[in-house]
């Protein structure tokens, strides 16, 4: 059976994968089937609180191997294989809404939403939900055809992300632990050893996004007032809890492994059609206007892709990720990965690949007079040359030019990792070739 929920949180605190634990440590008699799972979808949307992150859980009577998935309190959380669907749901049902009330933030405009079905829905809802802002409409007959039961509080807006959660099928998946804070800590400054967290990348190297050589900053807690002390993500399930460990902090209060489709790229559409704000798409094409600096530090280049010019932008706090961007020439063949803003109407970088560099040339020296052997006199940047002592005209192209000495060679650049995405597909997970 499967649980899902979401929009439980505030910016003032929660978190709904603390909701998960909660879920898991009162919901007794039923085992986990597999891990939860923590689906990140359409970063686009507006009405997220912050990562737009929703959760499904699979309960039954767990049948074959079982793992050790996390620890709440003094208890060891198992997950199992696989399971049987247990005799009676309704008290699933009713533990799993007295929760939702109990814990969601409706006074600060959470609009939280479970559902509970044994028939996952139609994948096709993720993929809509990952990528764009999909109707209640739509999800509400989905949940009716499946049989599905559900709930909503204060609008229940969170029953469209809970169903994309139950029907995410993982093409590519990654894991996070999430390992969270005492109760009386919550909303005070974190304690965790920055030198342990710095050691993540080299001493467990299936993790990412841990830490931000860049500006120096940990990557993997949270800034927000809410109830997580720290996440590591990463390939290699078995290797998070030992990192976990690996970092000296103040007391966790439980922890708990997800499978996640963080740092996948299932956000992103590969452009065939017209372009609408509010998703990120994938394009190929060159350069018509040189990357240029604007106020504020952003910085703009004009991309010329499916028959259409697109603005790119790498914002301010993207920081050295822009010089990169301004190494970038007209001519240029590039392919972006981008949010498409609507006002300004920008695609807002995520990363980017060089394909192709354009030969840019500069003149090294004026062209010499075929009659006198004599250098000739430049008359103006367009307006060719002239022979001092016979008085012979030359255009431009007489001038003796060089390969410019570009700063940037091809392959991929993406921002540092504080300014990533949950669904932006590190570069270090990428096989292509690439350069950080
Ligand atoms: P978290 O803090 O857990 O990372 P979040 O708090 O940023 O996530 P929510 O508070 O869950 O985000 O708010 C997102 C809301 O948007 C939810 O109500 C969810 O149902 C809804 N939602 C998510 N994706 C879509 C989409 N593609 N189209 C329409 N509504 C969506």
């Amino acid at each position: 059976m499967f649980l899902a929920f979401d929009d439980t949180d505030s910016t003032k605190g929660m978190c709904t994968t603390f909701l998960a634990t909660e879920m898991i440590r009162a919901i007794d008699g039923l085992d986990l089937i597999g891990l939860p799972r923590l689906v990140r979808l359409n970063p686009a949307v507006p009405w997220k609180t912050r990562g737009n992150g929703a959760l499904c859980i699979r309960f039954g009577k767990g049948k074959g191997r079982r793992t050790l998935a996390g620890r709440i309190g003094r208890k060891s959380i198992f997950s199992f294989d696989r399971g049987e669907e247990p005799e009676d749901s309704n008290d699933l049902f009713s533990i799993g809404a007295e929760l939702l009330s109990n814990w969601s933030r409706v006074e600060e405009e959470a609009s939280p939403g479970l559902v509970m079905s044994k028939v996952k829905p139609s994948p096709a809802i993720y993929w809509q939900a990952v990528r764009r802002v999909i109707e209640r409409e739509m999800v509400e007959n989905e949940l009716d055809r499946i049989g599905a039961r559900s709930i909503g509080l204060c609008g229940g807006r969170g029953i469209i992300g809970a169903t994309a959660a139950m029907s995410w099928v993982p093409h590519d998946r990654t894991y996070e632990v999430l390992a969270y804070r005492k109760r009386g800590r919550w909303g005070s400054q974190r304690k965790i050893t920055k030198e342990d967290v710095k050691l993540l990348d080299e001493r467990f190297p299936s993790t990412f996004n841990n830490y931000d050589h860049d500006s120096d900053a940990v990557a993997i807690a949270p800034h927000s007032p809410c109830p997580i002390l720290f996440g590591i993500r990463g390939d290699k399930v078995e290797d998070l809890p030992m990192a976990m460990a690996s970092i000296r902090s103040e007391a966790k209060d439980r922890w708990l492994l997800y499978l996640t489709n963080q740092g996948t790229d299932d956000h992103v559409i590969s452009v065939a059609g017209g372009l609408d704000p509010g998703s990120t798409y994938r394009m190929s094409g060159n350069i018509v206007r040189t990357p240029r600096t604007l106020p504020g530090g952003h910085v703009l280049f004009q991309l010329s892709a499916n028959g259409s010019i697109v603005d790119c932008a790498a914002y301010e706090p993207s920081k050295g990720f822009r010089g990169k961007v301004r190494a970038l020439q007209e001519g240029d063949k590039v392919q972006v990965i981008g949010e498409l803003r609507e006002q300004p109407r920008t695609l807002n970088l995520e990363k980017f690949e060089l394909l192709e560099l354009v030969d840019l040339k500069e003149k090294v020296a004026n062209p010499r007079c075929p009659e006198c052997d004599k250098s000739m006199q430049s008359l103006g940047s367009e307006a060719g040359f002239r022979c001092r002592k016979c008085g012979r005209k030359e255009d431009r192209s007489k001038a003796e030019f060089a390969s410019v000495v570009r700063k940037i060679e091809p392959g991929w650049y993406e921002p540092p990792v504080c300014t990533r995405r949950h669904l932006s597909k590190p570069l270090k997970r990428m096989v292509a070739r690439h350069r950080c």
